[in-house]
């Protein structure tokens, strides 16, 4: 069981910003308004979580970390209408597996907080503890057991950036909840909580450059079951980098060639000389017309109708870009 576990850190977990990923997304999931992100050594030493989300029950801790223990699927039908991030009850099994590994949870009408440990995957507890309201999770060694995957690692400050481009994405994927990074000690991000339009305005500064959001076109566009909202930069606004571009789909961040493709094209059109078109754009359709469930990482999509698709995008961004032509 230990074996299959492993194996299948394999397929979850690559790395520290694997780890990170899927913990967010687990206090995301559990409601949390406020998450803070610590690691240490790029996530090699260690990565604690915290959030202020709902907590898991004494008695459900110990399953937390058992193989395939969601408590997010009933049934076939839930699995089609994905409101949830996690949702194969795979990620903390697998990290567990290759860590030493810690969970201490207050739930908010509990007497009091519990932790539960494992070490390679040997669960002891659940014990007393202290701990607010919330969750914290704290994987501590990855990959102490596994050398072999331990090796591939790159060096701290790679696996860092890998983990801050990650927490990038997840802050322009919920404004409505703070996040709070760190590194050995020391804060690198933090983006308070809050859907206000001077908030968003500023975290979006913050994570893709004042200069970005100072000429960003924005962008609202609706046909039937597709919408898309955003901001784009202007044509004549070409700073080539890659990594002021973002994708949503239904608050996933995606990296879809069919996308890309559609907004290359409509900035081609306007005659864009640039290499990196840069944006921060959020499609959301009817779950039914798109399958995230292509990959665990779950970066890949595929959609059911894809000249639609395409052709919504296409639109919708040369419609915006066309009348800002120079
Ligand atoms: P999944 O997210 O696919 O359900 P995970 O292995 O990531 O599976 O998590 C297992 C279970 O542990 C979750 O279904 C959830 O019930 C619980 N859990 C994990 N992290 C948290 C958290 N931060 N707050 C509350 N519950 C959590
Ligand atoms: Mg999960």
């Amino acid at each position: 069981n230990q074996l299959i576990d492993q194996i299948a850190a394999g397929e979850v977990v690559e790395r520290p910003a694997s780890v990170v990923k899927e913990l967010v997304e687990n206090a995301l999931d559990a409601g949390a308004t406020r998450i803070t992100i610590d690691v240490q050594t790029g996530g090699k030493k260690s990565i604690k979580i915290t959030d202020n989300g709902q907590g898991i029950a004494k008695n459900e801790l110990a399953l937390a970390i058992e193989r395939h223990a969601t408590s997010k699927i009933d049934s076939l039908y839930d699995l089609e209408h994905l409101g949830s991030l996690g949702f194969r009850g795979e990620a903390l099994p697998s990290i567990a597996s290759v860590s030493r590994f810690k969970i201490t949870s207050q739930q908010a009408e509990a007497d009091m907080a519990y932790c539960i440990r494992s070490d390679g995957g040997q669960i002891s507890g659940p014990e007393p503890a202290s701990h607010p309201p919330g969750t914290t999770v704290e994987v501590t060694d990855l990959f102490y057991n596994t050398p072999a995957r331990r090796r591939f690692l790159k060096t701290d400050r790679t696996e860092f950036l890998r983990i801050d481009e990650l927490i990038k994405q997840l802050s322009l994927s919920r404004f409505d909840v703070g996040f709070r990074l760190a590194h050995n000690g020391q804060i690198v991000r933090h983006a308070q909580a809050g859907d206000d339009e001077p908030l968003i305005h500023q975290r979006i500064s913050q994570l893709c450059g004042k200069d970005f959001m100072e000429q960003a076109l924005h962008i609202e566009h609706q046909r039937g079951d597709l919408k898309i909202s955003g901001w784009v930069a202007k044509p004549n606004w070409n700073r080539a980098r890659a990594d002021r571009q973002f994708f949503f789909i239904n608050g996933r961040v995606i990296k879809d060639k069919l996308v890309a493709h559609a907004i290359r094209q409509a900035y081609q059109d306007v005659l864009f000389h640039g290499r990196h078109p840069a944006f921060v754009l959020y499609l959301n359709l009817n779950p039914e017309l798109v399958d995230v469930n292509v990959h665990p990482t779950k970066h890949e999509v595929r959609f059911r109708d894809t000249r639609l698709v395409h052709d919504f995008i296409f639109g919708a961004i040369h419609q915006t870009l066309a009348p800002a032509r120079m």
